[in-house]
């Protein structure tokens, strides 16, 4: 059943693509890759010494499959903060980035032929996820120029079968923020017809237009137990390949995920826990005010473009550019057309 399920989702893009970039490079050519959701700029120091400080303390085995205490507790200590809730431990695995959350999630709440909605344009794990759950993605598309799904093409996808919807703000690839579907409604919705809200807010450090980017647990009391909010602490420190995300959710969601990592992945990283406890956010806010400097630059170069409407790109470091006037006669798979753009900050 699941060779069957892995079988019909296609392949990662992003991997194509670095795949692609390694083959020219060994050929003595450059393809510039620049699929992948990362910024590249040296890491803060306090990482790398608290690392080294897990390393002298001898933090090198396994721990419980969704991590140290510790770890837990300071994520729980961090969302407290970020969101004026109270958090506990037991309701934040650690997860080997947000991938893994999601698919600690997504199978943990649902049956084989449940429908999904997910808002298009998105990422496209979400709808393979999905898939690979044996389930079924069901798309409401967003349109231009914001991006922002009506909440009445959302109640319309809901069938007696529809058992979740997954939201991303801020968006990728369309770098939308969803203050004008306001999480409250959605959190109505999900209330009114018993679904599970998987909201995917790991970019939702990144948002630059003063939009209200609000995350699903603060809009929202009243579906908390049945909201699972993915993040990547990862993304926010550029050290992606640390693998370091967590996903908060009631019990019986967090028991499922302890029973697959420790089938699966046994033990996320344990490396950054010093930053956590210590980290002063310095580093977060110097990120944040340069790709907001370098998205203001990119603002004034994109309406140069012929043809190509300036995005609305409310945050993040990619724009979701409208190249449909060149593509008139191709059809393209509207989750696989967002663009990265890289900086070099030296
Ligand atoms: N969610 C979204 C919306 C993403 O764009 C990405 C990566 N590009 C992820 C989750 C997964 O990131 P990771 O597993 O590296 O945390």
């Amino acid at each position: 059943m699941l060779a069957q399920q892995i079988s019909s989702v296609p392949g990662s893009g992003t991997a194509a693509a670095r795949e692609a970039a390694e083959i020219a490079a060994e050929a003595g050519g450059q393809l510039i890759d620049l699929t992948g959701g990362q910024v590249i700029i040296e890491p803060p120091s306090s990482l790398a010494e608290g690392a080294i400080a897990a390393i002298n303390a001898g933090t090198n085995q396994y721990t419980d499959s969704i991590g140290l205490k510790s770890s837990c507790k300071a994520f729980a200590d961090k969302l407290s903060a970020q969101t004026g809730l109270g958090w506990n431990t037991e309701e934040i695995p650690i997860t080997a980035g947000a991938k893994q959350g999601l698919l600690d999630a997504i199978p943990g709440v649902l049956e084989p032929a449940d429908e999904v909605i997910i808002i298009r344009p998105c990422w496209p794990t979400f709808q393979s996820q999905v898939i690979l759950a044996g389930a079924k993605p069901v798309f409401v598309e967003a349109r231009s120029p914001t991006y922002v799904p009506e909440i009445i093409a959302i109640r319309t996808a809901v069938t007696p079968r529809t058992k979740a919807i997954i939201i991303n703000s801020l968006n990728n690839a369309t770098c939308a923020v969803s203050d004008q579907t306001p999480p409250q409604t959605i959190g109505d919705l999900a209330i009114n017809y018993l679904l599970w809200i998987v909201s995917d807010e790991c970019y939702s450090s990144l948002a630059f237009t003063g939009a209200r980017q609000e995350s699903i647990v603060m809009a929202h009391l009243g579906p908390r137990s049945g909201t699972i909010l993915i993040n990547a602490f990862h993304k926010e420190l550029a050290i992606t390949g640390w693998r370091q995300g967590y996903f908060v959710a009631a019990p019986e969601v967090v028991a499922a995920a302890k029973k697959l990592h420790s089938y699966t992945t046994s033990t996320p990283n344990v490396a950054i826990l010093d930053h956590l406890q210590f980290g002063d956010g310095s580093f977060e806010r110097t990120m944040h005010q340069r790709l907001s400097l370098a998205r203001k630059t990119d603002l004034r170069i994109l309406p140069g473009l012929v043809d190509v409407p300036t995005p609305s790109a409310e945050g993040s470091f990619f724009f979701y550019l409208n190249l449909s006037r060149f593509f008139a006669d191709v059809t393209v798979n509207p989750s696989v057309r967002s663009a990265t753009i890289a900086y070099d900050w030296s």
